[in-house]
């Protein structure tokens, strides 16, 4: 797909217009600083696209307002008292100190500890629970592409999980890989199956086209509202759609 990229100003804002072959201009403002992205048709003017964005001036505000009020997941400090998420759930953090392998153990639903070697830091301590939330979307996952991949008739597609800034997934068609954001393993199972539904749904079809909105609806119906529970804070981008 052909794309290009020019970078515009609208009333002090940078604004990212990307023009590709789709049918409908969306807007997006994505973190972690609010950055404004137009994904535009190529039959868009930079002046329509302006004009998109100073109608939505307000509501992108808002979005940035939103990031900056945002507690930043780096700035944790790893230590114990701090909520942390996992499968959609909210757990008090419990820092055990001691020899041996570390460990991460969930106890009573409220409590996630992280049993680490004394004077570990807080990178550290963040590297081995994200070794646990990638082994944890690695059990969790096959079973759901298994699942979807034979409802939805396509072949068995590899998975890759990774950080990634500004998405929750993604697909290489050709590849017939799907890509998930190591973030997701914080949010609950059915936001998950949602977005491997919608990653496995481009290998029938690539574009966010009507096509693919039908087959959607067709087969999870309730996929609007699994996006706009994984698009609430913490990481999920803003998005707008005409
Ligand atoms: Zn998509």
């Amino acid at each position: 797909m052909s794309t290009e990229s020019v970078e515009i100003r609208v009333s002090g804002l940078a604004v990212q217009i990307v023009r590709k072959d789709i049918k409908n201009l969306h807007l997006g403002v994505y973190p972690p600083n609010g950055r404004v992205r137009v994904a535009a048709p190529l039959s868009v003017s930079d002046d329509a696209a302006r004009l998109a964005v100073i109608g939505k001036l307000g509501w992108i505000k808002k979005q940035q307002a939103k990031f900056a009020a945002q507690p930043r997941q780096t700035e944790r400090e790893m230590v114990s008292g701090e909520s942390h998420y996992y499968l959609g759930r909210r757990y008090r953090l419990r820092v055990a100190e001691r020899d041996g392998p570390s460990l991460v153990v969930l106890r009573n639903r409220t409590t996630l500890e992280l049993q680490v070697r004394p004077g570990s830091d807080a990178k550290e301590r963040e590297r081995i629970l994200r070794h646990w939330y990638r082994e944890r979307l690695r059990e969790l996952v096959p079973p759901l592409l298994t699942k979807w991949g034979a409802i939805l008739g396509v072949r068995e597609a590899a998975v890759g999980i990774r950080k990634m800034k500004t998405k929750w997934g993604a697909c290489s068609v050709n590849a017939r890989r799907i890509w998930l954001n190591l973030e997701l393993a914080k949010k609950p199972v059915q936001c998950i199956e949602y977005l491997i539904v919608h990653e496995l749904t481009h290998l029938i079809e690539r574009h966010h086209n009507d096509r693919f909105v039908s087959l959607m609806d067709r087969h999870l119906p309730q996929w609007r509202h699994h996006r706009k529970a994984l698009n609430e804070a913490p990481l999920g981008h803003a998005d707008w759609t005409y």
